[in-house]
């Protein structure tokens, strides 16, 4: 965006970080610097805590209807700057411009949901079994916030836990990730313009995570932490969170499976792999990490997936025709690498990709793999690139038993054209959403979230608000 703000957003002003420091945000298409952001340390987080903790009071005293409005404002200037939101995204993240625009609509109706939501707070009441107590129950927000969020969708998960914080009445520090803070200073701008108090939003990217989110989770003033990103980083933070028992949200990682049946519609089981595995270049937590296929399809299964992902275009996200982007950068780009050169040694075949290109830029090119061993180390690690790895399959109680050894639960995928098996394979799969003959599940208006350790609580949704309101119970005798 022309004039993208590059500092701290606190207290509603824009400032530099106090000891000067900033840090670079890269193109990974070229690997070149497109700018350097403000680097918050521990003092801007703590001018931050404070400044969400003076708001919170009198925030939470503004009217339901208020906060709808500002959120519905912000929805509809998310959505008149989508091309500019998409070419900031694409510019920092790399996912090419058509998923890019994508993300910004889903983002932006995170917004719209939220601001339908912010007026249907309900509470309850009721006269108690002895017939003389009376109960009231309000519901308040929780209080000040710690928002942090991962660089796969830059936009998106920031609106998923905004924009229910603001129906709620919190206030908020949220600290985006180093690699795509311009997307989430960007929405900082916009909720500004949409009239959000000074306060109520902060923001401050930094490349010091842990200094700065440790104090703020330890020291007493922050009453929820919501999270998306890895597990073993969720792990961390919820250890963090035991000190003061801060309320938490955690959206973490994922290893879903997809399971195709003998009586799939191979091309709908196509169609639906190519979302569940290419959308976002395979950068998501909903990505199909392992492929099961009935045996008696799998080689036709694998054949035609492998001609469709074949014919991606793979180049600089920017570029008009692009299909697939580079990934978010070399380390990333390093680990696929290992994983597939695991695979390879163990007995996977390359059905097409596999090798690395030259030349600037994190690309990786679509990658189908067959007859992947179930030792391989991408069967148990997110492989978080664009790498199908499928195995074969006998029979239905195999591949649940398969499906569900992992110490995830955040989806899984299953094709069948039998309603019975559809019904009985979802209820026995654990994990906290199921894509039934589909490859997309996201959705603002569902509850998205895992099971075991894919996370705890769930966003978007009827419930997604839920996670930043505490219940309030007033006992009334009456005389
Ligand atoms: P990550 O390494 O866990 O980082 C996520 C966020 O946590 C980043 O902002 C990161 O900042 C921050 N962070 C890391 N260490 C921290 C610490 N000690 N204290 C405070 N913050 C800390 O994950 P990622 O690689 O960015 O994202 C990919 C992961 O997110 C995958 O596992 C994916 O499945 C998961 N994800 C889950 C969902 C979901 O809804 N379930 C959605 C999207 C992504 P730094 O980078 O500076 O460390």
């Amino acid at each position: 965006m022309t004039d993208t703000p590059t500092q701290l957003f606190i207290g509603g002003a824009w400032v530099d970080a106090a000891d000067g420091a900033t840090l670079p945000v890269d193109d990974p298409s070229t690997g070149e610097i497109l700018c350097h952001v403000a680097d918050a340390g521990p003092k801007d987080a703590r001018l931050a805590e404070e400044a969400a903790v003076r708001a919170q009071e009198e925030w939470a005293r503004t009217a339901p209807r208020a906060r709808s409005e500002i959120l519905r404002r912000a929805y509809e200037l998310i959505l008149e700057r989508t091309d500019e939101f998409a070419r900031l995204m694409t510019s920092e993240m790399g996912k090419p411009l058509a998923e890019a625009r994508g993300e910004v609509a889903y983002a932006a109706e995170f917004f719209r949901w939220f601001s339908e939501e912010a007026v249907r707070i309900d509470g309850g009441g009721g006269v108690l079994p002895d017939g003389r107590n009376r109960m009231l129950l309000s519901r308040r927000p929780v209080g000040p916030c710690l928002l942090i969020t991962p660089w796969n969708f830059p936009l998106a998960m920031g609106t998923r836990k905004i924009g229910p914080a603001i129906a709620a009445g919190c206030t908020m520090v949220l600290k985006p990730a180093p690699q795509t803070p311009l997307s989430s200073l960007a929405l900082a701008g916009i909720l500004k313009e949409a009239g959000l108090p000074d306060g109520v939003l902060n923001v401050v990217p930094t490349s010091r995570a842990g200094e700065v989110c440790e104090p703020l989770l330890r020291g007493g003033r922050i009453r929820k932490l919501s999270f998306t990103g890895s597990t073993a980083v969720g792990r961390l933070l919820l250890a963090q969170c035991a000190d003061k028992v801060v309320r938490t949200s955690m959206e973490l990682g994922g290893n879903a499976p997809f399971i195709v049946f003998e009586d799939a519609d191979l091309d709908v089981a196509v169609d639906g792999a190519m979302l569940a595995k290419m959308r976002n270049m395979g950068e998501a937590c909903t990505a199909a990490n392992r492929f099961f296929v009935h045996r008696s399809v799998a080689e036709e299964f694998a054949r035609r997936l492998a001609t469709r992902m074949g014919a991606l275009v793979v180049g600089p996200g920017i570029r008009d025709g692009v299909d697939v982007g580079p990934l978010i950068d070399a380390a990333g780009r390093a680990k696929v690498e290992e994983l597939v050169a695991d695979a390879v040694e163990r007995g996977a075949r390359p059905l097409v990709g596999g090798t690395t290109p030259d030349g600037p830029g994190s690309f990786y090119p679509p990658t189908v793999l067959t007859d992947v061993d179930p030792g391989s180390r991408l069967m148990e690690t997110e492989i978080f690139g664009p790498v199908a790895a499928i195995l074969a399959f006998d029979d239905e109680d195999e591949v649940v038993h398969r499906a569900n050894d992992t110490p995830w639960g955040l989806v899984g995928y299953v094709f069948t054209e039998g309603l019975d098996r559809a019904l009985r394979v979802s209820e026995r799969l654990e994990v906290g959403m199921v894509g039934l003959n589909t490859g997309l599940v996201s959705n603002p208006a569902a509850p998205f979230g895992g099971v075991k350790q894919s996370g705890l609580g769930r966003e978007g949704g009827r419930v997604g608000i839920d996670e930043f309101l505490e219940y309030q119970y007033l006992a009334v005798p009456v005389r």
